[in-house]
């Protein structure tokens, strides 16, 4: 009962909110719930931190603001500190070390070039999926997100580029710290609020939820008809090679994977992305190629192929360009589309998870490897 009431009474990050969970607080309260509108577009599309100064907010707005926002009300706004901003030599890829309320850590990046920039954004602090060769399953899961703290790093990304004199961001991945779809709730009202026009209004079409493959996860996102594209991260054609990488693998098998993307595809009609990443002598051979060709036939499906980032953790080594092209063959011969992904940033330790490693090393935090 007291876990209860106190959980109620636990103040709220104000982007936690969506805008129908806005308006409604304005309802409540007897105001207008236009109010809601203005708020909701300083605070998304004008990317306020805090509202003190806005001129168009009138006096209701801002009695509002005084009594429920700020230390001991119902809400706080909720925007992270920036621990670490590193870039690239090339440019390319500019990584941020969030720190969120309670002290954990989260990566974001931003990649791009010629005003076409895509986000990558964390969904977890940690991950449960332990996948071998990845930073953040070689640290262990720490816990889920909550949707504000999704919304935020898009917020801190975006405030970046306009400092920067960029043009906004493009496309969003979810491709960082984390597991999309087992934090499956957070990540969808994020996603609402991201996509929503009268903000900051990154349509569904430009985001991408990446998974190691949660077949509930998956099914639920067709049941809903989600609009976003689908990635899955393979790494694996069969069983057995993909349980060697893929801890997560032994919960939801192979076999029961592709027939989620099946009924995905059924339902959806949509394309479907399968992640592979290259990791030499263990996943990239040309019969390895074959059998991943097999396995996608019939499915709208595209490949990306990653060279596997070095990691701490994990002694495996990227499969050198040629070996990757004769892959990609293998795949173009059955008919299957590929991509090879270049390793953006990788002086910015900029895979999934690795500068949050790094700096808990230079911390102390965690051994060297
Ligand atoms: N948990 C989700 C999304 C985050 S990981 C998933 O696994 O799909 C995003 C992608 O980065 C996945 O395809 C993952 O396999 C890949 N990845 C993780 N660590 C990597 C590394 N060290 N080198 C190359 N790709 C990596
Ligand atoms: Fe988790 Fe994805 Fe890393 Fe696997 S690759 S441990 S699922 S973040």
């Amino acid at each position: 009962m007291t876990t209860v009431a106190a959980a109620a009474a636990a103040p709220r990050s104000l982007l936690d909110l969506t805008f129908v969970e806005l308006e409604r607080e304005f309802v409540v309260a007897g105001l207008s719930p236009l109010h809601a509108r203005v708020l909701w577009r300083a605070f998304h599309h004008g990317l306020s931190q805090e509202f003190s100064g806005a001129p168009n907010f009138l006096p209701p707005l801002r009695r509002w603001l005084a009594e429920q926002v700020g230390e001991g009300r119902r809400f706080f706004i909720g925007a992270p500190t920036e621990t670490a901003d590193t870039a690239s030599s090339d440019g390319l890829t500019r990584k941020f070390l969030l720190q969120l309320a309670d002290g954990q850590t989260i990566e974001t990046v931003v990649m791009g070039f010629k005003g076409r920039h895509t986000a990558c954004l964390s969904t977890q602090a940690g991950c449960a999926m332990g996948c071998v060769f990845c930073a953040t399953g070689q640290m262990g899961f720490v816990r889920h997100l909550r949707p504000g703290e999704i919304v935020a790093q898009v917020r801190h990304a975006q405030r970046a580029l306009r400092d920067a004199g960029s043009s906004g961001l493009r496309n969003l991945v979810l491709m960082g710290m984390g597991e999309p779809l087992h934090n499956y709730d957070a990540v969808m009202t994020a996603l609402e609020t991201i996509s929503d026009r009268r903000g900051l209004n990154i349509g569904p079409s430009k985001i991408t939820i990446s998974t190691v493959g949660v077949v509930p996860g998956i099914l639920r996102l067709a049941a809903e008809q989600r609009p976003y594209h689908l990635a899955v991260s393979l790494h694996g054609a069969t069983e057995a090679e993909r349980a060697a990488l893929v801890p997560a693998s032994r919960r939801w098998p192979l076999a029961e994977l592709m027939a989620a993307c099946r009924t995905y595809f059924a339902l959806t009609g949509r394309r479907i992305f399968f992640e592979w990443t290259l990791i030499a002598g263990a996943n990239d051979s040309p019969a390895q190629a074959g059998r991943l060709a097999t396995l996608l036939k019939g499915l709208d499906a595209h490949v990306n192929l990653i060279p596997l980032n070095p990691t701490g953790g994990f002694a495996g080594t990227a499969t050198p360009s040629a070996a990757a092209k004769t892959f990609q063959q293998v795949l173009q011969a059955a008919g299957i589309p590929s991509t090879i992904r270049q390793r953006r940033g990788i002086d910015v330790a900029a895979g999934c998870g690795q500068l949050r490693a790094e700096k808990s090393r230079a911390n102390g935090l965690v051994p060297a490897a």
